[in-house]
């Protein structure tokens, strides 16, 4: 059994490896899980990046996380590429374990576990990512100008994606399994309404191809099996989101969709002395700059949370 920690942080996305830069410099000695496999989050998986502000000519993700890595280390992080498997939250002493067995002990936890974007499940979907494959208009729509693109899903998400690309695209195919949309109303009128916007009813992707970029989709009807062929530079894949939430059931309170509930505008939880930051919380805008802003809150509460116990 470890000594006591001031503070664990779980996950090394931008919410925790902010989260660890600020905990380091107040002198808490934090301890990040940082994840086996997918060690600095989601940006780890992409190309250019240029929303973060600072950085004006943009920066390629992985070097985006391997800098706010080294700046959480340089004030004194100590970072562990490994999982936690399981946790104790309830006790004013919180336990986390790691894959070896390890129990960890702190008085502060940080739970910044990000969530993964669902999958087509298709060969070439995760090659392509980045080369005409996304999952968040946000980040990429701007690198499409001019180009055909199809949006699948149904929901909410999937109208405002389309809706935001049709600025940029020559054409937007909302690819969607039914007949009809499980979006809202006012979200479905405004797809209606868009001229740039057409609909694949009772399609769903059958095939993702290209060899470097993204050339095109097979589409299967769901109603006959019948096979046809959409020539699309772009794909937007909005099927929706899991926030990894698993390990937490039963201690922490979750929201109807599994993500972490939080008493904002502050990152408490509803456990005394756990905080949750980033995209295990937000629903909404799923940014790294917003993740990153909520690992910083959620230092500054950890912060002063400590402090009081003091
Ligand atoms: P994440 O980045 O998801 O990190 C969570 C971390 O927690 C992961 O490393 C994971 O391994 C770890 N973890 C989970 N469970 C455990 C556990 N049990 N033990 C230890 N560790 C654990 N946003 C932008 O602003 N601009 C962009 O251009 C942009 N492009 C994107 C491109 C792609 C392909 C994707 C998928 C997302 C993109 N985003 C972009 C969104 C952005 O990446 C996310 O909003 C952001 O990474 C969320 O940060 P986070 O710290 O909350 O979580």
């Amino acid at each position: 059994m470890s000594d006591v920690r001031n503070v664990i942080i779980i996950g090394s996305g931008p919410a925790g490896y902010t989260a660890a830069l600020y905990t380091a410099r107040a002198s808490l000695n934090p301890l990040v899980f940082e994840g086996a496999v997918t060690a600095g989050g989601a940006l780890m998986n992409t190309t250019d990046v240029e929303n973060f502000p600072g950085f004006q000519d943009g920066i390629m993700g992985p070097e985006l996380m391997d800098n706010m890595r080294a700046q959480a280390e340089r004030f004194g992080a100590e970072l562990v590429p490994d999982d936690v498997v399981a946790v104790d939250l309830t006790g004013d002493i919180k336990t986390v374990t790691d894959t070896a067995g390890t129990v960890h002990r702190a008085k502060a936890v940080i739970v910044t576990t990000g969530s993964q974007h669902r999958k087509l499940g298709l060969p070439n979907e995760d090659a392509l990512s980045g080369r005409g494959v996304s999952w968040c208009a946000t980040c990429d729509g701007f690198f499409f100008k001019d180009h055909d693109i199809a949006v699948v899903g149904g929901g909410d998400t999937a109208m405002e994606e389309a809706t935001f690309l049709s600025r940029f695209a020559k054409s937007v195919t909302i690819v969607h399994r039914r007949d009809t949309l499980r979006a809202s109303k006012a979200m479905q009128d405004r797809a209606f309404a868009d001229p740039k916007i057409k609909f694949a009813w009772d399609s769903e992707v059958a095939e993702v191809k290209g060899e470097q970029k993204l050339s095109g989709l097979t589409l299967r009807n769901t109603k006959t099996g019948e096979l046809s062929e959409l020539p699309v530079t772009g794909l937007f894949i909005a099927v929706g989101h899991d926030p990894r939430t698993e390990l937490f059931k039963g201690q922490l309170e979750l929201d109807d969709e599994g993500y972490l509930k939080v008493e904002a505008p502050s990152t408490r939880t509803n456990l005394t002395g756990v905080f949750g930051a980033g995209d295990v919380v937000d629903h909404t805008y799923r940014q790294a700059i917003t993740a990153a802003g909520t690992g910083c809150s959620a230092a500054l509460d950890a912060e002063r949370f400590l402090a009081a116990l003091a």
